[in-house]
């Protein structure tokens, strides 16, 4: 039970990314009149992972059926198409193929095809001859078609998202400090020295959400582990047609070099 004071919002995001963005329009759609803020330290939304990512809407293929994981992204990915076009956001479902170049990567391969046909995704068996149907200068042992993986300019998204959230969003504001007290709600400073009340806090703070959590006072319970990785444009690019990607390697299954 929150006591009333003065709240300057009923819900107080942190983060502009596309998880804070959708979440303020997730808010505000569920509860007409919620009063949403959203806080975000840099200039403009989608400075961090969602305007630096590699824009493909992934289908849910990899995830174990059944799994929250699952549903969510291929659902995600039927609304992220139904969203760009509502709003005029540059995409297209190009489709994906997924190629086995060795022997030991045909019964992953096969695996994924249940696994995407369990998950309810569009999954078509290639062999050698059938690859070059999709990408003529692509060679491989085996390869899967995957229908519904398509590409979004996600910082236009996140942009529409901050637009039709109809939320407060407030950039340049940075939260240094989180007092938060049962019954009151939370109130956040930023680094400029204003203060923000709200009922309730939603932490999106993408890949700093570790030092926000302890800012609150709570013990994340987890370490993010950075990845360096490397994006290259191709001198030739009329050489691939759509998405073609490895078969993932278990050992290190959210790597790999992709041409996207
Ligand atoms: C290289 C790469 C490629 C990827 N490719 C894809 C892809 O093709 N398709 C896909 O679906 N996903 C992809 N992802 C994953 C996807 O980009 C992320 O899951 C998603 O963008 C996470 O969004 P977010 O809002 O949680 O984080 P972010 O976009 O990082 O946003 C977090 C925000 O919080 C703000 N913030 C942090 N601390 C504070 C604070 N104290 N006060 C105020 N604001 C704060 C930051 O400034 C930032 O704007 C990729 C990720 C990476 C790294």
């Amino acid at each position: 039970m929150v006591r009333d004071v003065a709240y300057d919002c009923d819900v107080l995001v942190i983060g502009g990314g596309i998880v804070g963005l959708s979440t303020a329009y997730a808010i505000t759609r569920a509860a007409p009149g919620t009063r949403v803020t959203v806080l975000e330290k840099e200039p403009g939304p989608a400075r961090h992972q969602t305007g630096r990512n590699s824009g493909v809407i992934h289908s849910g293929i990899y995830y174990r059926p059944g799994s929250l994981k699952a549903r969510y992204a291929v659902r995600g990915a039927a609304e992220m198409v139904k969203f760009c076009a509502e709003y005029g956001i540059a995409h297209e479902v190009t489709g994906k193929l997924i190629v086995a170049t060795e022997r030991d990567e045909l019964p992953r391969l096969h695996a994924l095809v249940q696994r995407g046909r369990e998950n309810g995704i569009p999954v078509r068996e290639l062999g050698p001859a059938q690859i070059s149907e999709y990408e003529p200068e692509v060679r491989g042992l085996a390869a899967i078609h995957v229908g519904t993986t398509g590409i979004c300019d996600y910082g236009a998204v996140a942009e529409r998202l901050a637009d039709a959230s109809g939320a407060e969003v407030r950039y340049g504001a940075e939260v240094v400090r989180i007092d938060r007290r049962a019954a009151l709600g939370v109130a956040v400073r930023t680094a400029d020295g204003a203060v923000v009340r709200g009922k309730a806090l939603v932490n999106c703070a993408g890949l700093q959400c570790d030092r926000v959590a302890m800012l609150a006072g709570d013990d994340p319970e987890m370490r993010i582990v950075p990845f360096r990785g490397e994006y290259f444009d191709l001198a030739r690019p009329e050489l691939v047609r759509g998405l073609v990607y490895p078969v993932p390697d278990p050992a290190f299954p959210f790597l790999g070099v992709h041409l996207t």
